[in-house]
């Protein structure tokens, strides 16, 4: 039998995009949970923590010199200013997890996943998650209660520039049943990793295959 430890695939990067509040974070904190070869990218930002949110990880919270540090350093892999902030995708832990054969997740805009993209065409699986309606995005952002209300509004403001971008992702999911959306997410990646390109593994196994004789039937 093949030693499955042969069966290194080559790992993808899972870009997901959205407007704020549409549901990227909870599908893709999801996904990563359930998925021990995914890793997570954490991001570095300028913006102050929310409730609850905690350095290294929700994200890297960074003042504006530690950030333009890392940019100076080439640290970054791609970094765009968001929502009057600067975010920003460090390089080195995704590096190490492609080369440890996992997947790695980003939740970033469409600018940082355009830029990925350029970089690495071959490897990135775009998928962009829609809100159901404008209103129900902005009681979503209300819901969640985490940002003060005048955040709140040039997020929904920024909405209407974000989305237009939905045609250049490969995959777009409209989040309105939460499970729903978790299904089509889950399906995608998994689609997405049985993809021929990045089974470099299967020539050998299929050798071994036709190598297999079969004893005529007595
Ligand atoms: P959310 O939109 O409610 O999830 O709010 P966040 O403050 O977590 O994210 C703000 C924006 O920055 C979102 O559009 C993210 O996709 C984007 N973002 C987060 N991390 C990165 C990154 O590393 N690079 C880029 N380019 N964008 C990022
Ligand atoms: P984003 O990361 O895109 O800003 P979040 O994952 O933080 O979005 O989701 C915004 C809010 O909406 C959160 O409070 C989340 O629990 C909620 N939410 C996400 N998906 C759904 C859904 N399908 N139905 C109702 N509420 C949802
Ligand atoms: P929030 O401040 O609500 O956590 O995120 C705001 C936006 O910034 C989201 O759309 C999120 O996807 C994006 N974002 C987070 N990290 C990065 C990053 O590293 N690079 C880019 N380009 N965008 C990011």
């Amino acid at each position: 039998m093949t030693d499955p430890s042969n069966r290194r695939r080559r790992g993808l990067m899972l870009l997901i995009s959205s407007p704020s509040g549409a549901g990227k974070t909870s599908l893709s904190r999801r996904l990563v949970a359930d998925h021990a070869e995914l890793d997570l990218s954490i991001s570095a930002t300028t913006r102050a923590p929310r409730p609850g949110e905690e350095n290294g990880r929700e994200y890297h919270f960074l003042d504006r010199a530690g950030f333009d540090a890392m940019i100076e350093a080439g640290e970054f892999l791609e970094w765009a200013h968001v929502h009057e902030h600067r975010y920003g995708t460090p390089r080195a832990p995704v590096m190490a997890a492609l080369e440890a054969g996992h997947d790695v997740l980003f939740d970033i805009d469409w600018q940082g996943a355009a830029a990925i993209s350029r970089e690495a065409p071959g490897d990135v699986v775009r998928v962009f998650i829609l809100p159901p309606s404008m209103a129900e995005l902005s009681r979503r952002l209300h819901a969640r209660a985490q940002d003060h209300e005048d955040v709140i509004q040039r997020r929904l403001g920024r909405a209407y520039d974000e989305i237009p971008h939905w045609r250049s992702y490969d995959y777009v999911i409209v989040n309105e049943d939460y499970d729903r959306a978790y299904a089509d997410l889950a399906h995608i990646y998994h689609a997405e990793r049985l993809r021929q390109a990045r089974n470099p593994w299967v020539n050998g196994f299929v050798e071994g295959l036709l190598d297999e004789k079969l004893e005529p039937p007595r």
